[in-house]
């Protein structure tokens, strides 16, 4: 579905990114783990479009290859927009919106989907996380847990082929982050594609195909999940797991 190679990113001196190399197939869960500073963000951002970076290509299947060697034209950056959605640590919804407004801004207003086409849809989907009573409430009266279930479902609603995660439970009270996790993980078991940033560990393990374990703006270590939390290879990548675990 997507294949990065040579991704290099550069904050005035300081080199986030070193040639990271990522391909996700169609229907695989890719979570990124690492020490903060290490560039994961920046990864999923540039996947996005919200970040360009200054070498390397990234290519969708039936998309355009995109060099960043050469400036990059608007309609790459449209393309690479349109391919995918994400969900941030703090929920990206309007605050003067209702929860169904949020959903359907962007296929209305973007996508050119018809209203009451976005709205049923908006609705189902609403359904599947549990929220559809509260369409008509506005964020602030959602606790975090529920906000970042709308946002999810905002994203969903854009139909990306490929879902980012940036952090999805990092803001949120303990006891809220089960509930997030869930409708994440059902996703996966769906079969949607997905890159996820996260400290969840446990999550990582019951849904990864791939962990990824960066560190200093560059990939140390991939394996599957079961090999990367048992018999990590790498010393940087133990001492990590060792922190963390
Ligand atoms: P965290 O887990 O803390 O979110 P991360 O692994 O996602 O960390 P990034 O957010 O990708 O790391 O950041 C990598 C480095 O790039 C950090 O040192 C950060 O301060 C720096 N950085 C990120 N964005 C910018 C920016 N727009 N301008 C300058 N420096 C930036």
């Amino acid at each position: 579905l997507l294949q990065a190679s040579g991704l290099s990113k550069s904050f005035g001196d300081l080199q986030v990114l070193r040639s990271i190399d990522l391909t996700v197939t169609k229907g695989e869960v890719v979570v990124l783990i690492g020490p903060s500073g290490s560039g994961k963000t920046t990864v999923l951002r540039s996947l996005n479009g919200l970040e360009i970076p200054d070498g390397g290509r990234i290519s969708f299947a039936g998309g355009p290859d995109i060099d960043f060697a050469a400036p990059l034209r608007k309609r790459d950056r449209l393309a690479l927009r349109g391919r995918s959605a994400m969900v941030f640590q703090q929920h990206n919804l309007f605050p003067h919106f209702t929860v169904l407004q949020n959903i359907i801004e962007g296929p209305v207003q973007v996508q050119k989907v018809p209203r009451a086409q976005a709205i049923a849809e908006a609705e189902a989907l609403l359904d599947r996380v549990g929220l559809l009573e509260k369409r008509d409430v506005y964020p602030f009266q959602l606790s975090g847990g529920q906000q970042q279930r709308v946002d999810i479902v905002r994203a969903l609603a854009l139909q990306p082929s490929l879902l980012l995660f940036d952090e999805p439970t990092s803001a949120l009270d303990p006891e809220l982050v089960g509930d997030v996790l869930t409708v994440i993980k059902e996703l996966a078991d769906e079969g949607w594609t997905m890159v996820v940033v996260t400290h969840e560990l446990s999550f990582a393990r019951a849904a990864a195909d791939e962990v990824l374990f960066m560190d200093g703006g560059v990939i140390v270590e991939r394996s599957g999940p079961k090999e990367m939390f048992t018999n990590p290879q790498h010393e940087r990548t133990r001492q990590f797991l060792d922190r963390i675990l």
